[in-house]
């Protein structure tokens, strides 16, 4: 997302005391166990280091990212708290973390040797956490490799190049509970911690549950929480409800212009929606370069005033027409248009796109950039709605 107003106007405001809430909610599930909120893709595009603050001051005491750059750009503003990162190539230099003091996810033989080696040339201990592949197979230790792996790692952390922190691992099937998946690869989890035991490798904690399985599968917990999606308020599993989660995200711009046509006029490019009566139609300047995908044109609404308004025709590169009716359902040019939201004010919800692109709201959220700027409502008791902007987050 840009930083300076281009004029276009569209903002992604976030509610940091949403966040709060969110994080508070996943506290109570967590029981004895610790909490890594996610922060990953600059926390789900809700803006890494707010919601980094936030979330440790709301109890968690761990962040996770994927990329050692993220990692290390939290660590340099500022952010002391444990960070775990987790998807590298084997040529990745990991000096830098290790001198960052960034916990280093590792997922094959020739990645820990690489860390080893960063850890030797710069004098200091990797802290390393171990991800293995349980049945996700993506990142993590593939079983034919975890032996030699084992090995390697009790060498490095007999020379103290390298201090064990965790074992972890990552579910395929966690929004579906009851999942035979699910139990079989906490099995595996398991299996793989009484190994490296049984080879001397102990680490201090082991973790599994993302959010889906945070909210749904306590038996799963182990030592540690990692949620994502739960934090920003989207519930992981959205057929069992929202588990009291607080969407943190609202999406909205101005109505840039506001115009009178007559019956028989067709809308937009290809001109594939025709007005059945004379209407009022709404321009909004945000289009899909700027996340509202294209292929919802016809197929959202936006609500203004708390009224929700249909797009019509087609969503262009830097704009979208509503049908605003009639009578022009009382709208003015400048009034305040919501894409989606907390739902608190009728607005359409992050899954109701979700569900008209046959997608999930990961991507949604995600998928919000171009001219959008972003705002935080703050965490802390203030005065109703006062929005404070702060550009040098608003431009990471
Ligand atoms: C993204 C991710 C998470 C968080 O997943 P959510 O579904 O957003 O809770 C946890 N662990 C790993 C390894 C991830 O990649």
């Amino acid at each position: 997302m840009s930083g300076p107003d281009t004029g276009a106007g569209s903002t992604a405001t976030i509610d940091l005391g949403a966040i709060a809430h969110n994080v508070r909610v996943l506290r109570e599930h967590a029981g004895d166990a610790a909490t890594m909120v996610v922060v990953k893709a600059d926390a789900y595009n809700h803006g890494a280091l707010a919601v980094a603050r936030t979330a440790l001051a709301a109890g968690a005491t761990e962040l996770g990212v994927t990329t050692v750059g993220e990692a290390i750009a939290l660590r340099q503003a500022g952010i002391t708290a444990p960070i775990l990162s987790w998807l590298h190539r084997s040529d990745t230099d990991f000096a830098p973390a290790i001198t960052e003091g960034i916990e280093i996810g590792v997922s094959s033989k020739a990645q820990l040797a690489a860390v080893a080696a960063a850890a030797v040339r710069t004098h200091r201990t990797a802290v390393v956490t171990l991800k293995i592949d349980t049945g996700l197979n993506r990142n993590g230790v593939a079983s034919d490799e975890f032996g030699d792996v084992l090995a390697l790692l009790g060498r490095t952390i007999a020379d103290e190049s390298v201090r064990l922190r965790a074992v972890f691992s990552h579910l395929a099937c966690a929004d579906v509970p009851d999942h035979p998946a699910n139990d079989r690869q906490a099995k595996v989890l398991q299996d793989s911690v009484a190994s490296a035991a049984s080879a001397g490798v102990r680490p201090e904690i082991v973790h599994l549950a993302n959010s889906a399985a945070a909210l749904t599968r306590h038996d799963l917990r182990f030592d540690m929480i990692r949620p994502g999606i739960a934090a920003y308020g989207l519930s992981p599993i959205p057929e069992l409800g929202q588990f009291g989660l607080k969407p943190a995200m609202t999406v909205s711009a101005y109505v840039a212009l506001v115009k009178r046509v007559s019956a028989g006029q067709s809308v937009s490019y290809g001109h594939t929606w025709t007005t059945p009566r004379d209407t009022v139609l709404g321009l909004i300047p945000m289009g899909y370069a700027d996340g509202v995908t294209r292929s919802l044109s016809g197929r959202f609404d936006v609500a203004i005033g708390g009224r929700r308004f249909p797009s019509v025709g087609r969503v262009c590169m830097d704009q979208f027409v509503v049908d605003l009716g009639p009578d022009g359902g009382g709208v003015q040019e400048g009034d305040t248009a919501v894409l989606f939201g907390s739902g608190v004010d009728g607005e359409p919800l992050a899954q109701e796109w979700a569900d008209s692109l046959d997608t999930i709201h990961y991507e949604v959220v995600t998928g919000i950039g171009g001219r959008t700027r972003r705002a935080y409502i703050p965490a802390v008791e203030h005065p109703a709605g006062t929005v404070l902007q702060t550009p040098e987050e608003a431009s990471t």
